[in-house]
């Protein structure tokens, strides 16, 4: 075992305590939670090994505010001689715990080499592998060239904006030149990026009446009909028959894609508590909200028009037909070159500590790579970390403590690789 192995395998314990304790720490979005208390935890991990750690606020970011305040860490280790900077960023945020855990989510349970709780492997085991990963590193090196950044971040989950979104935009990473974001793509795949995000709600009008005469009133429901008609006849086989070159996982995802989150028109849904009887209208407004996912072979301008002419072509054929377009949110797809510095160093390691060849995959849906890419003007960016994504916001996470250790040792190779150059 060379030194750096063995330096992150005397830290077995610690890797397992650290997870725990991350985990043990509720940081739920929404609304928000203990975002300062897992900051400040890091950090007194971190200061007191020398580590210059910052507390920073996202002021003003969507969701912040006194009651649920947007913190971030920023904790950076300058050993001797000038040199490359290396960041690991996770983010600290986990999503709701939801139904069908068979364990206190926030226990932090370990059993059968397994640490199971709400962000174990999303992605408080990926934060909890590069801690250990750059610790390890500092501890044979302590006057390595070059810095070293972790970052625990807010928001990623809904968006990132009060996260890495917020840092980029005040140039925490000008002076960065390698990115790796633990997100747990598994210990032997790189992430080299994502498709795009393109999100719209499309509403069509129509004209109120008695419902036992419709024939008095213009039926905005009918109009969503039969835009959706014309989605089902057109557009979706459209989507299907365009693919990637992306390596996208799930390979379902290797096309475009189209879904329609939600559809609402006519009398508002009254709940489940409701006894009374709907009242008969003529729905004069129907809305939907549509979610497409798009390649990195394709413009947004182009897959806007798609959507935009098929409205188009529904007006024209439909008489009374109106209808309005508007756009909730948009992600450019990104990828980063396989011949990056970081993604070589990161395979070659890989490949020392697994004996396998690494893989490369793409996410079919967004992460902080993309406020990273687009705000932060860096494209040397992955995402490598622990876990199986599949878990991810599942009942019954967990992590692999096996795995969080590969990974790490993968990770403090980079480090010795794109720092010392060995
Ligand atoms: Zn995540």
């Amino acid at each position: 075992m060379d030194a750096l192995a063995l330096e992150i395998e005397n830290r077995r314990d610690d890797l397992v305590r650290l997870t725990r304790d991350l985990i043990r720490i509720p940081t739920l979005n929404p609304p928000g939670r203990n975002y300062r208390e897992i900051c400040e935890y890091l950090q007194a991990r971190l200061a007191p090994q020398g580590w210059a750690c910052e507390l920073i606020r996202a002021h003003g970011a969507p969701g912040d505010s006194e009651a649920f305040p947007r913190w971030n860490l920023v904790a950076r280790h300058r050993g001797g001689p000038p040199g490359d900077c290396v960041h690991f960023n996770s983010h600290h945020d986990v999503v709701e715990v939801g139904h069908g855990w068979s364990r206190d989510p926030f226990a932090a349970e370990l059993e059968g080499g397994r640490i199971y709780g709400r962000g174990a492997c999303d992605m408080k085991g990926g934060l909890a592998a590069s801690i250990i990963a750059a610790e390890a590193f500092v501890a044979l090196y302590p006057d390595h060239p070059g810095q070293i950044e972790i970052s625990a971040t807010a928001d990623e989950e809904s968006g990132g904006f009060g996260g890495v979104a917020y840092l980029a935009s005040q140039g925490a990473f000008a002076h960065v030149g390698h990115v790796i974001i633990p997100e747990p793509l598994h210990k032997d795949r790189i992430c080299l990026g994502h498709r795009g995000v393109w999100w719209a709600e499309i509403e069509t009008h129509g004209r109120i009446a008695h419902g036992s005469m419709p024939f008095l009133g213009d039926s905005a429901i009918r109009h969503m009909g039969a835009v959706l008609e014309e989605m089902e006849r057109t557009l979706f086989p459209l989507l299907m028959s365009k693919h990637t070159e992306m390596p996208v996982i799930p390979e379902g995802a290797r096309n475009s894609t189209l879904n329609i989150n939600s559809i609402h028109g006519g009398e508002p849904d009254h709940g489940p508590d409701f006894t009374g009887l709907p009242a008969p209208c003529v729905a004069d407004r129907c809305r939907i909200v549509i979610d497409r996912r798009f390649l990195i072979e394709e413009e947004l301008s182009e897959v806007k028009r798609e959507v935009t002419a098929l409205l188009e072509k529904v007006k024209a054929a439909r008489p009374g037909f109106t209808y309005e377009i508007r756009d909730l949110f948009e992600v450019i797809p990104s990828m980063t070159d396989r011949e990056a510095p970081v993604v070589r160093s990161t395979a070659a390691a890989i490949e020392r500590v697994l004996g396998r060849e690494a893989g490369y995959v793409v996410s079919p849906g967004t992460y902080d790579q993309k406020h990273i890419d687009r705000i932060g003007k860096l494209k040397n960016c992955i995402a490598y970390g622990p876990g199986v994504l599949d878990l991810a916001h599942q009942p019954d996470e967990w992590v692999g403590v096996d795995d969080m250790r590969d990974s790490a040792r993968v990770m403090a190779l980079v480090l010795d690789d794109i720092l010392r150059g060995a």
